[in-house]
């Protein structure tokens, strides 16, 4: 018989990040924002809220959060930044303690970050910094920001010397990563962050990586069941390596996969926008399973496969601009030997022994590196 019930997918399905009396839920959906005010509900003290955004971010987005909270009557109390890397610094870390000092922030409020990956940071940093930590809750609107900055605790600023040099271990109470707020973000962002969820695939979860040649362009498209799956798959896969290293001592590093090249030829390019983290990134995962197999650890048919899906979705594999450009193989491993990830000067590097299959390569071999640089640059 009929019942006239039909079986839906849930709007929003939940991660846990299992971290012991720190654990955290992370709401994944389309819409998931309507969920913000019950959930705070059950968390303050008093029925108010700090927000930090950016000021994109706010004149697109304010409203949609303060409709959220309007039906449990928590008013909101908001400070906006100017958007882009430069207001992570350490003058608008001070502002935002003061703003939050002038209006008395005790330890039992909560201070929401609206925003991508650089509001979530300082924000992060100013939580846990103020009277040594309030409630932070991270409400990430870049696809980059759902899948990777807003989940783990990583909080920091940059100063003149480095990026993201100054910074505390913090997890937010909560994340919603609400796939409707992407509507707005240019393609280009969104390419940049879909790097990112590539990435969880060439990791550890080869099905995943199958599933996204298949279906990356309806989560570029942002089809609301593909990309709250693919949201909802990278939040699983980062929130068990943080659970089992928080304060990425071991397994946390493999989230680094393309990083090391990455970071070189951000730095190398002087961090100008036309080379944003992910593309940088989505380059670096295709040299690290090209080196991998110049090296003869990587199938080659792996790393064609990892190419040409990095391509089929508009994001670049090799290094642009070849000879003349900014990138010298040279400039790039002294680059590579300066990361932050760098110990003793030896060079970690993220390998694979196939689509996901990577694991820790402790002892790169510069010199091997840069000659397959040598040779990718011709
Ligand atoms: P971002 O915060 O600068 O956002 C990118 C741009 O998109 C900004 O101009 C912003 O105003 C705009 N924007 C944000 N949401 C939008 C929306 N919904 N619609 C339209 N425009 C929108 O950059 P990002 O890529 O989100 O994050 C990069 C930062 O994240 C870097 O500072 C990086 O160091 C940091 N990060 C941190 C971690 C971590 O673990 N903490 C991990 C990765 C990256
Ligand atoms: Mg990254």
């Amino acid at each position: 018989m009929e019942t006239g019930l039909t079986v839906t997918r849930p709007a929003t399905e939940t991660v846990t990040v299992e971290l012991a009396d720190r654990s955290y839920d992370i709401l994944v959906g389309h819409g998931a924002l309507d969920q913000l005010g019950a959930r705070l509900s059950a968390m303050l003290k008093r029925p108010r809220v700090f927000v930090l955004t950016d000021e994109t971010v706010e004149r697109l987005h304010r409203h949609r959060l303060d409709e959220a909270l309007r039906p449990v009557g928590i008013s909101t109390n908001w400070k906006a930044l100017p958007p882009g890397e430069k207001t992570k610094s350490f003058s608008n870390l001070e502002g935002i303690l003061d703003w939050l000092l002038e209006n008395s922030a005790d330890r039992s409020d909560i201070l929401i970050a609206l925003g991508g990956g650089v509001i979530g940071d300082i924000t992060g940093l100013a939580a846990s910094l103020m009277k040594r930590g309030m409630g932070f809750v991270q409400v990430p609107t870049t696809l980059l920001a759902q899948v990777d900055s807003s989940v783990g605790g990583k909080t920091a600023v940059n100063t003149p010397r480095g990026k993201n040099m100054i910074g505390a271990f913090y997890q937010p109470r909560l994340v919603i990563a609400d796939t409707e707020l992407l509507e707005t973000l240019p393609a280009r962002e969104l390419r940049a962050g879909y790097a990112e969820i590539v990435k969880y695939g060439l990791i550890n979860d080869a099905d995943f990586f199958t599933w996204l040649e298949t279906h990356g362009e309806e989560v570029l498209a942002l089809e609301p069941d593909a990309i709250a799956q693919a949201v909802a798959t990278s939040c699983r896969a980062k929130a068990a390596i943080v659970a089992e290293d928080e304060r990425e001592t071991g397994v946390r590093a493999l989230l680094n996969l393309g990083h090391t090249f990455g970071h070189a030829l951000e730095a190398a390019n002087g961090y100008a926008p036309d080379l944003l983290h992910g593309e940088a990134v989505a380059i670096g995962m295709a040299l690290a399973f090209r080196y991998g197999a110049a090296e003869g650890i990587t199938p080659a048919e792996d790393a064609n496969r990892v190419r040409a899906h990095l391509e089929a979705t508009g994001l670049q594999s090799v290094i642009p601009g070849k000879q003349g450009g900014p990138y010298t193989a040279e400039n790039l491993v002294s680059l590579m030997q300066q990361d932050k990830k760098a110990t003793a000067g030896r060079v970690p590097l993220i390998l694979a022994r196939g689509i996901g299959k990577s694991y820790i390569h402790q002892d790169a071999d510069l010199a091997s590196v840069e000659t397959f640089l040598q040779a990718e640059l011709l």
